[in-house]
């Protein structure tokens, strides 16, 4: 302000003197002052505008002060550019060196936005020409088509090959990376699945030696009789009883190992109200009139699968509902359809119930709540896992409901793809 109050009375007095006019002179300062500074600004601006960098500032005054900051602004960027672009070039160093796919996909169209060389290598994706490109266009396989329009496509999509590429068997996996983004993840699980199907053998192999050796000790045992040592006659009777365990532990084996070697069930038309009266036999005949056994079907549709398997699966459930409810006890076998146009099997009893702790467990193989109670009722520990397979084979889902001491329900849901109408 000094200084311009100087510069004022300086163009005053050179104007009083000079011009004639004090205002004169106070007019032309003003005006070179006016001008000077606009030049000023205008050099600035001309610098941002061209995203130039400054030259280390110099001026003073206030426009020194401005260029300063700016200056200092602009090297604060430029440094954090650099840090953020060597950030950016670790990462796709890293995303680059993992062994896993990774493929950012659009969400609406699918088109792919970028993906790392492990999931060229896999996929055999090409870089840049497949940028941009719809993902199921460039890997046409029915199963991929099938899994991302279907409502499972945030489960991962398990032993898939890809043409070209035989020999490697991938999983894939979406995951939601932004809102109209999805990240997808492809592994190389040839190793896991050679090993999976190395143990599936054994079981398959050992069931099946195990088979004809113990059909032959049962058939002897069959025949043996006591004689003259009547004490032996408890001896052999057990010995009866455990082959005949064994001999079901070994056909229960070697029913999952047929479940996990066919990928998909056959597709025939189950009669229900049929399969319905042998489960009703099979209950009978295996409760001997020790439980009450009620039999309702309000559905009056039929399912499409396997009879064989569907069959295995209830009458698992149904011999469970007898073999956990004491005597007097109630079981229903009820099949009945459902509001969202499917059908659901249940069996109920008034059994012993199962812990809500054990619930999650049940279906794994050979897990049960008490070994001693499942021994004794004859048992092997696979019924459920049985379940499981033939409901997981037919799309269809366990849900389990118990209560100790109150009884267990059991229900096979089976979705509207299932449901066959009554002709
Ligand atoms: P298991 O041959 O031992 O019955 P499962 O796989 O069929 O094998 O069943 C696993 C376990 O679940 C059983 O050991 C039993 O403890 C429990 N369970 C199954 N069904 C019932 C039921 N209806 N009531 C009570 N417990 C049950």
């Amino acid at each position: 302000m000094w200084r311009l109050a100087g510069l004022l009375l300086g163009g005053a007095i050179i104007g009083r003197v000079l011009l004639a006019s004090a205002w004169i002179g106070i007019a032309l300062v003003a005006l070179s002052l006016l001008a000077w500074h606009y030049l000023r600004l205008w050099r600035v601006l001309r610098l941002l505008r061209e995203r130039r960098l400054l030259v280390a500032p110099l001026g003073r005054g206030v426009w020194g002060e401005l260029e300063s900051l700016l200056y200092r602004r602009q090297r604060e960027s430029l440094v954090r550019k650099r840090k953020l672009a060597s950030i950016l070039r670790a990462y796709r160093q890293v995303a680059a060196a993992v062994p896993d796919g990774a493929v950012v996909l659009e969400r609406q169209g699918l088109a792919i936005l970028w993906f790392n060389d492990s999931a060229a290598r896999l996929l055999g994706l090409r870089y840049p020409h497949d940028l941009g490109a719809r993902f199921t266009n460039l890997l046409r396989t029915p199963r991929v088509l099938e899994w991302f329009n279907g409502p499972d496509r945030l489960e991962p999509l398990l032993d898939l090959t890809v043409p070209g590429n035989d020999n490697v068997r991938l999983s894939l996996r979406l995951i939601a990376y932004t809102e109209n983004q999805w990240l997808l993840v492809v592994r190389d699980i040839s190793t896991l699945m050679r090993l999976e199907q190395v143990r599936r053998d054994f079981v398959a192999n050992v069931s099946h030696e195990l088979r004809t050796p113990l059909t032959v000790i049962h058939g002897y045992l069959d025949m043996l009789e006591p004689g003259d040592n009547p004490e032996w006659a408890p001896i052999i009777e057990e010995m009866r009883t455990q082959t005949g365990r064994m001999a079901q532990i070994v056909e229960d084996l070697l029913m999952l190992s047929r479940l996990e070697a066919q990928s998909r069930a056959s597709d025939e038309t189950v009669i229900m109200s049929s399969l319905l009266r042998t489960l009703e036999r099979e209950a009978q005949a295996l409760s001997r009139g020790r439980q009450h056994i009620q039999v309702v079907d309000t559905a009056q549709c039929d399912l499409a699968g396997s009879l064989k398997e569907l069959h295995s699966a209830f009458s698992n459930l149904v011999s469970n509902a007898v073999r956990y409810t004491p005597d007097g006890g109630k079981i229903t076998i009820r099949w009945q359809r459902r509001d969202d146009g499917g059908a659901m099997l249940s069996v109920t009893d008034t059994g012993v119930g199962i812990p809500a702790q054990h619930i999650p467990r049940i279906t794994e193989r050979f897990y049960r709540v008490s070994s001693s109670r499942s021994r004794d009722s004859g048992g092997t520990g696979l019924g459920l896992s049985i379940v499981k397979h033939v409901l997981g084979r037919h799309h269809a889902q366990l849900l389990i409901e118990s209560e100790v001491s109150i009884g267990s329900s059991f229900a096979c849901v089976f979705g509207p793809g299932s449901v066959r109408e009554h002709r």
